[in-house]
């Protein structure tokens, strides 16, 4: 088949399926014309790359070139960027074909895609549960198969808990591996992209594709990127699988339980062994990331003002008005509850008097998380936990509970923190009939050991 016929075929799949999901907010107009030339360029004998064809979607994260990107929020409700992501543009260059932006909550805040200015995704597992979130549109596009591949962000777990509702491969990668260049900032010390795709495979290669230095982002890696992809090994003998004392702890759902479970016996059976380790400041993890995370963001956010791009609240005459009031409006209409939420959180926690007290303590307490992980790492390649406590949970049941939606990202949060590398990979269904996925953690730039855990699982 043609990669314009591909394309097509998803399209259609778009049109048809989507109306029920919501999760594109925005379609290509061009992809089949961008597929076309691909085909045009294999034709010709060129090289068009390890990707050549390969439709994706994109969440709205990630600035692409002539194609609306609003992080899910009012405030850019218009913007259009003049260039790509550097995500973006590496995945054209290895002849992936864009087909549109996928939906998320506002800005990357929250675990349900509830907070969208573009209304809420379903679950195409069960159309009454959540997606999960913030990449609820990656992660229900790609298990309806709306696409062959996504692309998600992770600040706190937005690409594994979304991937583990949805029973789908997520891959957050270690802080650093993916520049950060045109994606619109969350928490700049934590975002990373990733992989949001069917397969460990699939995974390892976009991981590859995506990863590696750019002069465009001074917190890139200079490290070389392995060729994941090509050297995955489900053959696990002797490799060292951590599990946190600190796991079990806390009321798991008896059928998140019953997989992690069933995921340590079967890697014992491969050949894996079995280690203890212990983060015992893991229980610190959801604090600390909610003070960093909001913290970053009122900085982050402090560019939409209605004067250089994005939303402008409507004044009959704009020369009569003061700055504060113009700012104050704007930003008041352009941005959602939870947003406004987060930003006078973080402001809060920079403001001097409690700076001290807030923000450069979280900042102490993560180190303190990190050094307990580098400890943990020198007994057991990958850590195996829970991605979250239950399955899926059903729309509107957390929304109006902040800090219950707060402590869903309990599993995640610690990776962010740190700077680690996480993966969510599917394994096995709850009684009703809902996916769950497993947590793998590799130390810094070891992703080949954790995806080749998760292609064993898979
Ligand atoms: N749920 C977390 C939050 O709301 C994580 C979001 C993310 O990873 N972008 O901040």
């Amino acid at each position: 088949v043609s990669a314009k016929e591909v394309a097509q075929h998803f399209q259609t799949r778009i049109e048809t399926l989507d109306r029920k999901l919501n999760s594109f907010t925005s379609i290509n107009p061009n992809s089949l014309s961008d597929a076309a030339e691909i085909d045009a360029r294999i034709a010709k004998g060129e090289d068009v790359g390890p990707m050549a064809g390969v439709p994706f979607g994109i969440k709205e994260m990630l600035c692409t070139k002539g194609i609306r990107t609003t992080a899910g929020s009012k405030i850019l409700e218009n913007f259009i960027p003049p260039y790509d992501a550097t995500v973006v543009a590496r995945l054209k260059k290895a002849g992936v074909v864009v087909l549109g932006k996928l939906n998320q909550d506002e800005f990357a805040m929250g675990s349900s895609n509830e907070t969208s200015f573009h209304g809420s995704v379903k679950n195409p597992w069960n159309l009454e549960c959540v997606p999960g979130g913030s990449s609820g549109g990656s992660a229900a596009a790609q298990a309806a198969r709306l696409v062959a591949g996504t692309i998600g962000t992770d600040t706190g777990g937005s690409i594994r808990q979304p991937a583990s509702f949805c029973g789908i491969v997520g891959v957050k990668p270690t802080y650093g591996r993916v520049s950060r260049y045109g994606i619109i900032a969350y928490a700049s010390s934590l975002d990373q992209a990733g992989p949001m795709v069917s397969s460990v495979k699939d995974a390892a290669l976009t991981l590859e594709v995506i990863s590696g230095f750019d002069e465009n982002d001074s917190t890139t890696t200079q490290k070389q990127v392995p060729a994941w992809s090509k050297s995955l090994k489900s053959d696990i003998k002797g490799l060292k699988i951590g599990i946190k004392k600190e796991n079990m702890a806390g009321s798991l759902h008896p059928d998140v339980q019953k997989t992690v479970e069933k995921s340590i016996e079967t890697l014992k059976q491969m050949g894996a062994e079995i280690v203890e380790v212990s983060v015992p400041l893991t229980e610190m993890a959801v604090p600390v990331y909610y003070l960093v995370a909001a913290s970053e963001a009122s900085s982050n956010l402090a560019r939409y003002d209605g004067v250089k791009y994005g939303y402008r609240a409507d004044f009959k005459n704009l020369s009569a008005i003061e700055l504060d009031e113009f700012y104050g409006k704007t930003r008041g209409e352009g941005f959602g509850a939870e947003v406004k939420r987060r930003i006078m959180l973080g402001t809060y926690c920079l403001s001097s008097g409690y700076y001290d007290a807030y923000y450069n303590k979280a900042g102490q307490v993560r180190r303190l998380i990190t050094n307990q992980y580098l400890e943990a790492f020198k007994k057991c390649d990958v850590i195996l936990s829970p991605v979250t406590t239950a399955p899926a949970f059903k729309l509107g049941e957390r929304i109006d509970d902040p800090l219950e939606m707060y402590l869903n990202d309990i599993f995640t949060t610690s990776t962010n923190l740190a700077g680690l590398p996480g993966m969510s990979v599917p394994f096995g269904l709850s009684q009703d009939g809902l996916p769950i996925g497993i947590q793998l953690t590799a130390c810094h730039f070891e992703e080949q050991k954790m995806l080749d855990v998760a292609f064993a699982l898979e």
